[in-house]
């Protein structure tokens, strides 16, 4: 089998789940136990919440764990508007994982004004339009970090610097980012910024929402004291302590981005010169190491994504919340990309387990399934 669907999951290293098991087998207690079978887990948390602060240069205090991406943009949009009422404008982009966007449309039914800023054809964000939407009641920036569709990284940096001078607050969905790029500019950059365990390597089920220190986005889930009043529930340890670890490992295995761009690039130069009509969407924009976005003009991707894991190789056809739906996804939509070439469009995602042997063997299948599509598609017209 060979693995390409990374910006979906990716596999837990064998030490992440080294480290896990003891908290399932031994050390099950509950954080929160004044006796002693509550220690260990205590312990653990505190330390991959050092772990987690680590990788994201931030203080231990400043982590909130959570179940994953999803619940810490839930937590940032709905905190922030709820927090303080009385701006009621958000300015999001249109690219923004659909974890986001549902939020954000939520939020809209409450009576918050939403402003979509969009890109260009690369996937590039319009700066210009993120300027001029920005307003005193203004509460909230969100922006990605990097697109989990096209890799497509976003100015961050720019963002910040206009959104403090109209006095709003940012944040930062950094689940395709965490493992990919080093944290720290972001989160400097950020009030709030969220990262997903199962994308860099660790669990799923387990989190992390950075806010910033005196900052105070209204807690979404009431419940017990766990996490200093911020996310009431029983603390999932095995899994908080399998993204410390994950965390750990990333930042250690960082360099190996440049190997997975390497192969990520042989793999578009093959696939550009043995096939015709193909594109690389967002490929003129600043991207990230691993993600290759091909949109093969006369088929279908999702007829291609079967052909493929008949071959035992898994890609997806964009988003993997959005495979099953037939329409473009919203992001291509955005980019302003041709039907054709959009209906066509698979994603390749590497990691830093991908060989340059699997890229060699998707390049002696990828051509010939191309064509037997197209031919198929022609005999249906
Ligand atoms: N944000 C982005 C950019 C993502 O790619 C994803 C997952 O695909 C999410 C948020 C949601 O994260 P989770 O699966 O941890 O809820």
């Amino acid at each position: 089998m060979i693995y390409l669907d990374n910006n979906a999951t990716t596999r837990p290293a064998p030490e992440v789940v080294d480290a896990m098991l003891p908290y399932l087998r031994e050390h099950w207690g509950n954080a929160s136990s004044a006796h002693g079978m509550g220690r260990m887990p205590e312990g653990a948390l505190v330390q991959a919440r050092s772990q987690v602060a680590n990788f994201l240069g931030c203080q231990p205090a400043e982590v909130v764990f959570n179940s994953g991406g999803t619940e810490g943009i839930n937590h940032a949009l709905r905190g922030v508007f709820e927090a303080f009422p009385a701006k009621r404008h958000l300015v999001t982009t249109a690219v923004e994982h659909s974890a986001l966007r549902s939020v954000a449309a939520w939020l809209q039914r409450q009576g918050v004004e939403v402003t979509d800023v969009g890109v260009d054809t690369e996937g590039e964000l319009d700066l210009e339009a993120l300027r001029r939407a920005l307003r005193p009641d203004t509460a909230l920036v969100s922006v990605m970090a990097v697109n989990n569709e096209t890799g497509v990284v976003l100015p961050i940096t720019e963002v910040a610097a206009l959104a403090k001078e109209r006095g709003a607050l940012l944040h930062v969905d950094a689940v395709q980012a965490a493992g990919k790029v080093p944290l720290g500019p972001l989160v400097a950059a950020a009030g709030l910024l969220n990262i997903s365990a199962h994308k860099f390597h660790g669990p799923k089920g387990a989190g992390a929402l950075y806010v910033r220190r005196g900052l105070r986005p209204r807690t979404l889930m009431l419940g017990g004291h766990q996490e200093r009043e911020r996310r009431g529930g029983t603390e999932n340890v095995p899994a908080i302590v399998g993204m410390g670890a994950a965390a750990e490992l990333a930042s250690a295995c960082l360099p190996e981005v440049e190997r997975v761009r390497d192969l990520r690039d042989r793999l578009e130069e093959g696939v550009l010169a043995a096939i015709h009509e193909v594109r690389v969407h967002g490929a003129g924009a600043p991207r990230i190491a691993n993600t290759s976005l091909l949109g093969f003009a006369g088929l279908e991707g999702e007829a291609l994504l079967l052909k493929l894991d008949q071959q035992g190789i898994c890609v997806s056809t964009g988003s993997a919340c959005t495979t099953g739906q037939k329409e473009p996804s919203h992001v291509l939509r955005a980019m302003g990309v041709p039907v054709d070439h959009a209906r066509g469009t698979i994603r390749l995602s590497l990691s830093r387990e991908t060989t340059g042997e699997e890229i060699e063997e998707v390049l002696a299948v990828l051509p010939r399934i191309v064509q037997e599509l197209r031919n198929l598609g022609a005999l249906a017209r």
